[in-house]
């Protein structure tokens, strides 16, 4: 059991939120509870078993990551477990080693500037689908919702690309799968054989996108389970979907308050 270096106090509100109080001042204590935040849900929307999994966040400000331990589990978790990292991967505060996909992401902040948060898993159906190395083709709505076209599978690694900087390749494998795709309009990817990125404006938005990922993965799943001809929906009902969401033009939901 490593050393803490820092004691942490778990406070509860009187509305039931929970909140971490620590006797040492840490870098990016909101940020902290973002990504602790966004881990979290990845476990309370089972889309991680036992250490599998990991998200991050990033202060673009400051040009530092934060991201979840290697193999901690996720109940023992505190904001001050969270590793805090430049964006080269060195260490800047934190006593335990960051995640091991840790360049993976860092090479996806560097390359995909909307993308302020990023959760991975390993979710049954969406990985399912890296493993066949298929695409998820936008079978209905719901899909269209969230993803303006379907979720890209990357190109196998090559045995030179695992061998060295396996977790960094990882990254470029990705970016190449999005060349002439906007990461912000599809904000997610199945890694061939491996499991699933997710992103988004904050860490919180890339595990909620993460959750509807797996949703979409299982639903197409089902759907070809049920017709093996069925087809991606057209580009006009796709287009109306996504567009009253994430469109210029957008009027799905309450409008945003003015701050
Ligand atoms: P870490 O615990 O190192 O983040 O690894 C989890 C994982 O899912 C690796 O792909």
């Amino acid at each position: 059991m490593p050393l803490r270096g820092v004691i942490t106090f778990r406070a509860v509100t009187r509305e039931g939120g929970v909140f971490w109080l620590s006797d040492e001042p840490m870098l990016l204590p909101e940020l902290r509870k973002a990504v602790l935040e966004a881990n979290l849900e990845l476990v309370r929307k089972g889309l991680v078993l036992y250490t599998f999994g990991n998200a991050s966040g990033i202060s673009r400000q400051k040009s530092l990551v934060v991201i979840k331990p290697s193999g901690v589990p996720y109940e023992r978790l505190r904001p001050a477990d969270l590793v805090v990292t430049d964006l080269n991967g060195k260490i800047v505060e934190g006593k335990l080693r960051p995640s091991s996909d840790l360049p993976t992401h860092l090479v996806l902040y560097k390359s995909f500037p909307t993308v302020d948060g990023i959760s991975h898993t390993h979710s049954e159906y969406a990985t399912a689908w890296a493993q066949a190395r298929r695409s998820i083709p936008c079978l209905g709505t719901t899909h269209a919702d969230y993803f303006h076209g379907p979720v890209p599978v990357t190109k196998e690694m090559t045995d030179a690309e695992i061998a060295s900087k396996y977790e960094e390749n990882t990254g470029h494998a990705i970016v190449r799968a999005f060349e002439g795709v906007d990461p912000s309009a599809i904000p997610a990817v199945l890694v061939a054989n491996h499991g699933a990125f997710a992103w988004g404006a904050d860490p919180a938005t890339s595990a909620h996108n993460a959750v509807i990922l797996e949703s979409v993965a299982r639903m197409a799943y089902l759907t070809l389970s049920i017709n093996q001809e069925a087809r991606a929906i057209g580009r006009f009902l796709h287009d109306q979907h996504y567009l009253r969401k994430h469109g210029k033009a957008a009027y799905y939901g309450q409008p945003k308050e003015k701050k």
